[in-house]
């Protein structure tokens, strides 16, 4: 017996030498599941790639996107007008130039959003056009790899914007609903800029380069913006530390060919440039 008891202990000794708990201990402590740490973190829902190629339904309530930020731009369930978050609240710039708050159980196809807490600024911004904006930003935000929220309060000497009419199945892609884009063109409005700034890893899974959206201090002027003049204002920047994608459930999503998307339609779509309007 005695002889048989040393054995069991011995045995117990090389399981725990060799990584193993004997079977007298108590278990080890399993890992305590936890939620993905997802720190400062540009959160986007769905893909642009998916948006272009005519995913416009499904996805999200507004409610759900502003948990996720409180900062950021979209678009709407069926591509119904262009999505600027500010300070926690979403507005919608319909087609027709107006803007109204929404129903936090509206869905949105598209967002990127973010907690906007900011790392650092530049007072006094200038610029004659979206291009020499953009320049500027690319010399003073060094860190090109990655994605920034960029805030811009200012004066504005001049803007053009545009939003796009909610769409009826079956869907376009968008780089030809844009062909039917609602411009309109304004000037000396006090407003900001809402932006991001997308390392060009993304490829098509955001905008790569400068995206900004726009809202004037009376809440009365917004869209996505194709040209602007500022004529001096403060930017206030937050560099995200992770970019978390959320995936849609829906067929749609499931269906949609990611190869027929390139980076150029997603430019067309997006960044495109307009001449200020004349003043
Ligand atoms: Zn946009």
């Amino acid at each position: 017996m005695k002889l048989q008891a040393r054995w069991i202990a011995l045995a117990a000794i090389a399981a725990h030498a060799a990584g193993c708990s004997p079977l007298q201990e108590p278990p080890a402590r399993a890992p305590t599941p936890r939620s993905v740490a997802v720190d400062d973190a540009l959160v986007q829902f769905s893909l642009v790639a998916a948006l272009a190629a005519g995913d416009y339904v499904a996805g999200p309530t507004l409610g759900e996107v502003l948990t996720q930020g409180d900062f950021g731009v979209g678009t709407f369930s069926r591509l119904a007008g262009e999505m600027i978050v500010l300070e926690g609240a979403i507005y919608q710039a319909h087609v027709d130039g107006t803007i109204h708050r929404v129903s936090l159980d509206d869905t949105t196809p598209f967002a990127a959003v973010k907690f906007f807490t900011e790392d650092g600024r530049i007072e006094g911004l200038a610029a004659p056009s979206l291009d020499v904006l953009d320049r500027r930003l690319d010399e003073q935000l060094a860190r090109r790899n990655v994605p920034y929220a960029i805030r811009i309060d200012g004066e504005f000497a001049a803007l053009t914007l545009r939003s796009v009419a909610a769409q009826s199945p079956p869907f376009k892609p968008l780089v030809d609903v844009v062909k039917q884009q609602v411009t309109w063109s304004h000037q000396n409005v006090r407003g900001t800029l809402v932006g991001l700034r997308c390392p060009p890893w993304v490829g098509t899974l955001n905008v790569a380069g400068y995206h900004w959206h726009f809202l004037s201090d009376d809440r009365q002027i917004g869209g996505h913006v194709l040209a602007c003049e500022l004529s001096r204002g403060t930017l206030r920047y937050d560099e995200c530390s992770s970019l978390v994608l959320h995936l849609p459930r829906s067929r749609e999503f499931d269906e949609f060919d990611a190869g027929l998307i390139d980076k150029g339609q997603i430019d067309q779509i997006e960044r495109q440039r307009v001449p200020a309007a004349p003043r």
